[in-house]
């Protein structure tokens, strides 16, 4: 294998013509941050597990980048999966995985740091470790090897992947990051045996250190419990937040090439206080913190200085959900119209859209206007938690067509709990009622994008103790829709239900489903999100080998007590209060939005020093003034 960064260059001369897209490879881009290896004591790769052109939109990889390149003593460098024919190719001249910036291979990094935001990224995870000439598993890691760690949304389960990875991040990454490069180099300059470098890593509130656990299992395969081999380990590893949101990151690297979105991506506010029953997102960044209208300007006016992007991202759970959005809206709108500028605002919810919001973004829309009821029936949405009255989307529908778009895009979720065939019946009327709406504002160019998901049970979600539907269950579903739902102004998009069950096996996973992940990837498993690359066959050969049967991570309703094998990972909402929520879904019990009323759900008692420091509306949970808890009692050391 090559391994020095002027013979990779050599040979990437030779391939790069053969392949698709050679600019995903070639770094280079404005704004890429080189530092002179020789000088800097850690180096840092920050991989994304997928193409380049979707990983340069990852705006977590993005943060974490800026955060380590401004330490004196550090760099980091990006790190993504070559398509299939650039694999080849590698493999047929030796070069490694390799970073854009320096051209090194994984192998000469400190630290490698895996982003995980869903977890069809697994065996991309696996591929790239080898490619880069890191061994795969943890147990085979020595000094001379780079720390792996991982973060993300799918870290919140991270057992299928406990193998593989040497620390996970749980929770947000902004402060942990610098806390591990610390730890880092006090271990590298100590001499000391890697296994003190994860004890030390054990000890930073949000680093989840597998090694250090083990799990006992019940006879009937269930998780009996969770312990821990190490006494200073800490049993739940509680989940990582910023009390207070750092500035928005301004440096963006812009791409030679066309990427998945090519816009400046500013996070407005994290969390959500809706509390929709299956969704992970808004379970695990709780609590709510918004971002000041000024800051987001400021940010938004020098980002534009340094790329030159035509296009502005607010990025959040729940756009419309932020306090100050007609604010924000109409200062962006006076600031940049007649700019040639288009501001995207995507999650906006339908009860809360307001002809204000759309009057001051009149300027920059373009494409579709999106919305996203989940389900066609006002039962099913009172069951997931999205309470929400059909006239009041239909009456939405018709102001969007009267305002001037032509397409509207509704987005469901099949699958749902208790969800029968008139339920996605019901999909079909109410996006023909969409229709309808739109033929009687503006005729027959009104257009109707229905984009069909199922539903998964995720963990930490009220949901996570329901069954998923089948692969038959959910094949059939797709077939109504699909003889129902054509025509002129009607389309349709749906996932295949073969890549919905390999996504529910790998979420609700547990440590078991390690060797299933390693022998799918051994026999060619890999880009499992891409339909046409991903091989089911190959899952279900390695479920054999590894005598699991897949259907028992998600083909039962759970009792209410069952230990999920996520269980010693608190995002700190109560498992107490999951379960009420499960069983007021079954009574079709909503929720309002947690912002008129606290519903205890856990968060305030282990964060309320926290919230004590930062009064005001920074946090959108309730003040907090009792002194029980305090911050340097995390994390804490029982499930509640
Ligand atoms: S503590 Fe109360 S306000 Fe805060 S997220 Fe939980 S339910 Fe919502």
């Amino acid at each position: 294998m090559i391994t020095d960064p002027q013979g990779i260059r050599n040979r990437l001369e030779r391939i790069l013509p053969r392949v698709r897209k050679p600019g995903r490879y070639t770094g280079g881009e404005l704004n890429q941050v080189c530092k002179d290896w020789s000088k800097i004591q850690t180096k840092v790769a920050l991989v994304f597990p997928d193409i380049y052109d979707l990983g340069m939109s990852n705006l977590g990889i993005t943060i974490l980048y800026d955060i380590v390149n401004r330490r004196q003593d550090a760099l980091a460098e990006r790190v993504y999966s070559p398509w299939v024919d650039m694999e080849a190719e590698m493999r047929s001249v030796n070069i490694p995985l390799f970073s854009l910036e320096s051209t090194r291979p994984l192998s000469d990094f400190d630290i490698v740091g895996f982003s995980l935001p869903y977890e069809t990224l697994y065996t991309n995870t696996l591929n790239a470790l080898d490619l880069g000439m890191v061994p795969i598993k943890t147990m085979d890691r020595t000094v001379e090897d780079p720390l792996v760690i991982a973060g993300g949304h799918a870290a919140f389960n991270p057992e299928p992947m406990h193998t593989f990875i040497d620390a996970f991040v749980i929770g947000e990454g902004e402060e942990v990051i610098q806390e591990i490069i610390d730890a880092y180099e006090m271990w590298k300059a100590s001499g000391a045996p890697r296994e003190q470098l994860l004890i030390q890593l054990s000890h930073i509130w949000g680093v989840y250190v597998p090694s250090l656990y083990r799990t006992i299992y019940a006879e009937d395969g269930t998780i009996d419990h969770v312990e821990k081999l190490s006494e200073q380990a800490s049993l739940p590893v509680v989940k990582r937040i910023t009390p207070i949101l750092p500035e928005p990151t301004t440096n963006f690297i812009v791409p030679y090439i066309d990427t998945i979105h090519n816009r400046i991506p500013v996070e407005i506010m994290r969390g959500c206080t809706r509390g929709c029953r299956f969704c992970h997102a808004g379970m695990i960044n709780r609590p709510v913190r918004e971002r000041p209208v000024a800051e987001i300007v400021d940010a938004i006016d020098e980002a534009l200085r340094k790329t030159g992007f035509e296009e502005i991202g607010l990025l959040s759970l729940s756009s419309s959900d932020y306090t100050h959005i007609i604010e924000l809206a109409k200062v962006l709108g006076d600031r940049f119209t007649g700019k040639n500028l288009t501001v995207s605002l995507p999650s906006l919810r339908i009860e809360s859209l307001s002809v204000d919001l759309m009057d001051a973004l009149q300027g920059q829309r373009r494409g579709g206007f999106t919305l996203a009821p989940e389900a066609a029936t006002e039962r099913m949405r009172e069951i997931i938690n999205k309470p929400l009255r059909t006239q009041q989307l239909l009456d939405t529908a018709a102001e969007i067509y009267s305002r001037g778009w032509t397409s509207i895009k509704l987005y469901f979720m099949i699958g749902h709990p208790s969800e029968t065939l008139d339920d996605v019946q019901a999909i079909v009327d109410l996006s023909k009622a969409v229709l309808a709406e739109g033929r009687k504002a503006i005729g027959m160019r009104a257009q109707v994008n229905v984009g069909v998901s199922t539903f998964i049970p995720k963990p930490h979600t009220p949901f996570q103790w329901s069954a998923c539907d089948t692969e038959e269950q959910i094949g059939s579903k797709i077939r109504l829709l699909k003889k129902q739902l054509r025509g002129k102004g009607l389309k349709l998009n749906w996932m295949d239900p073969k890549e919905s069950m390999l996504e529910a096996w790998l979420t609700r996973g547990d440590r078991r489903m390690a060797d299933v992940i390693y022998t799918a990837w051994q026999n060619g498993a890999k880009y499992d999100a891409w339909g046409d690359q991903m091989n089911f066959e190959v899952w279900m050969d390695a479920f054999r080998s590894a005598g699991l049967d897949p259907s028992f991570y998600t083909h039962r309703e759970r009792l209410i007590d069952e230990t999920f094998p996520w269980e010693h990972i608190s995002t700190t909402v109560r498992k107490k209060f999951l379960a009420e929520d499960y069983l007021w879904s079954q009574q079709r019990k909503t929720r309002v939005d947690c912002r008129e009323r606290c519903f205890a759900c856990g968060i305030l008692p282990t964060f309320a020093d926290m919230r004590r420091m930062h009064p005001g509306e920074v946090w959108q949970c309730p003040e907090v003034k009792s002194k029980k808890i305090k911050v340097k009692d995390l994390p804490v050391k029982e499930i509640a």
